[in-house]
């Protein structure tokens, strides 16, 4: 059996806690691997390697910072197959989909070797006589960031790569579900040149999440995960006085008006809810048909689901792959149940398709005339059940948009400019996608939600995970007028 070690002080650390976790291939079931859950010695050991690489990474130039991060980012792209194999064999995920969340990883490294750029500050001469004022943004210290499953390479690298560019040090905590990623991406690092101790994994589970989170060395912590966690993880952070970013769940809108096209929308449902089967916190989860689309889109959807092909992510064609483990599959099959018992229609009920063998499988459901007051709309169940809420106008549309918990992410497929220029002003979510259903912005812009989907006030990677990972310093500062100084600067009125 193959145990899945820590990263600390730049080597890997074998678990010394007594405590591990089955790590499983979702797609046959079967255990693969065990991974050491930390103690808090083994945090503890981790945050002291981060604090003390810390002063000299933070002492080390800029132009030293980027080519650390140019030679990790063209690591990564060398080794971007066997990175998309590792997240498939735990995760689950088919390969195309793997190589997705590198390939998008990747991006947030590439932005992080613009540093030098990105850390410029501000200057302002003569703010008074003699006065210039000027500004300069440093690093916080040890970063932590403490990932979900779903995507473990994308999401430690939204993080790691801005906070270690800017000059921080940073322990990660990934999902005990899917942990090899981390160990590759620590290997990665080291292989780059980057000291020891500026990048750590600790393994483990909420225990060595908390006690990472209450390290007094911890100056910021980064969290992507489910919303009653993503809340705790907040509340006891900022208790502490640290900065925190809590990403949380979702319930994802896609409106469709009665002009859109119809089989780019059902297409556009296809991919957005039942990709990564449904486990992706930018998912589709709710489509709101505005009008009378609503029965021909329901039929568009459903004879794309019947073409779905659910397999091993390995297997060629397969566009779905297993859920994360047996329990989650069980649950989200549970809202097919609750949904029919709530008096919607079941169109698709994904637990009749059979699959061979013992991996985590469930096909794709469609559920139509779902209503708000329904948990199937009101829970987050992240896997492949799509609701259809019918909505009689595109005022009723954005209401629903407006007043659920969770506002990461929206979209609205149409064909009238006005009517998506009104839906991006009116509508109150992070991000909001216009005839694009996945709408996950770019490195060079920044990633949240509003509402439950996000606790703290700052975004996620990009400029505002710059701004997350340095404190800014402003500098007032005189000097003597040259004519007046006693130093021979050189001035014809000092000869
Ligand atoms: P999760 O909340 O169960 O776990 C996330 C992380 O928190 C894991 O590393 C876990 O070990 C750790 N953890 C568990 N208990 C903890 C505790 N008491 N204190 C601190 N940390 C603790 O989430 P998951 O099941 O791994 O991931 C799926 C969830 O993540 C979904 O809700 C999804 O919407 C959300 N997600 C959100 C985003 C986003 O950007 N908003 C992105 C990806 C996933």
């Amino acid at each position: 059996m193959r145990d899945i070690p820590h990263w600390i002080a730049g080597e890997a650390a074998e678990g010394r806690s007594g405590r591990s976790a089955d790590v499983f291939d979702p797609a046959t079931g079967e255990i693969q691997a065990r991974v050491a859950l930390a103690n808090e010695e083994e945090v503890n050991a981790a945050v002291v390697a981060a604090r003390s690489a810390f002063e000299s990474w933070r002492s080390t130039p800029l132009s030293a910072r980027a080519e650390v991060m140019f030679r990790f980012r063209g690591l990564l792209e060398a080794r971007r197959e066997e990175l998309a194999r590792a997240v498939t064999a735990e995760h689950g995920k088919v390969l195309a989909d793997a190589a997705g969340e590198v390939a998008r990883g990747i991006e947030n490294v590439e932005y992080a070797c613009g540093v030098p750029n990105l850390l410029k500050g501000g200057f302002s001469e003569m703010a008074s006589k003699g006065v210039d004022v000027y500004s300069m943004r440093q690093p916080v210290g040890v970063a932590a960031g403490i990932t979900p499953f779903n995507f473990p390479v994308m999401v430690p690298l939204w993080m790691c790569a801005n906070a270690i560019a800017c000059g921080n040090s940073f322990v990660l905590k990934p999902s005990e579900r899917d942990p090899s990623a981390s160990i590759l991406l620590a290997e990665l690092f080291a292989e780059a040149g980057l000291p020891a101790g500026v990048f750590n994994v600790v393994q483990g589970d909420g225990d060595a999440a908390a006690a990472l989170i209450a390290h007094p060395d911890v100056s910021a912590v980064s969290f992507v995960g489910s919303t009653p966690i993503a809340r705790r993880v907040y509340e006891s952070g900022a208790q502490q006085g640290k900065r925190v970013q809590a990403l949380g769940g979702a319930k994802n809108h896609m409106v469709v008006l009665p002009d859109a096209e119809l089989d780019v929308a059902a297409d556009a449902a296809v991919s957005a809810a039942y990709g990564s089967a449904g486990e992706r916190c930018m998912a589709i989860s709710v489509l709101v048909a505005v009008g009378d689309i609503a029965d021909d889109l329901a039929t568009a959807i459903r004879s794309r689901i019947e073409k779905l092909r659910v397999g091993p992510g390995t297997e060629s064609g397969a566009e779905m792959g297993p859920l994360i483990t047996a329990e989650h599959r069980d649950r989200v099959a549970s809202y097919v149940e609750l949904a029919k018992s709530e008096g919607a229609t079941v169109v698709v009920d994904g637990r009749e398709q059979r699959f061979e063998g013992s991996g985590f499988f469930l096909g794709a459901s469609l559920i139509d005339h779902v209503k708000p007051e329904m948990r199937v709309y009101r829970d987050e169940i992240f896997g492949p059940v799509l609701s259809v809420v019918r909505a009689e106008s595109f005022d009723e549309a954005i209401g629903l948009v407006n007043t659920n918990e969770y506002a990461n992410g929206c979209t609205i497929f149409t064909r009238d400019g006005g009517a998506a220029q009104r839906f991006q002003s009116q509508v109150e979510c992070g991000m909001v996608g216009i005839n694009v259903p996945i709408p996950v912005p770019v490195a060079y812009y920044s990633f949240g939600g509003w509402r439950s989907s996000l606790f703290g006030d700052s975004h996620i990677y990009g400029p505002e995970g710059i701004q997350f990972y340095t404190r800014s310093k402003v500098v007032t500062s005189r000097w003597p007028d040259p004519a007046t100084s006693r130093v021979d600067l050189g001035f014809p009125q000092n000869r």
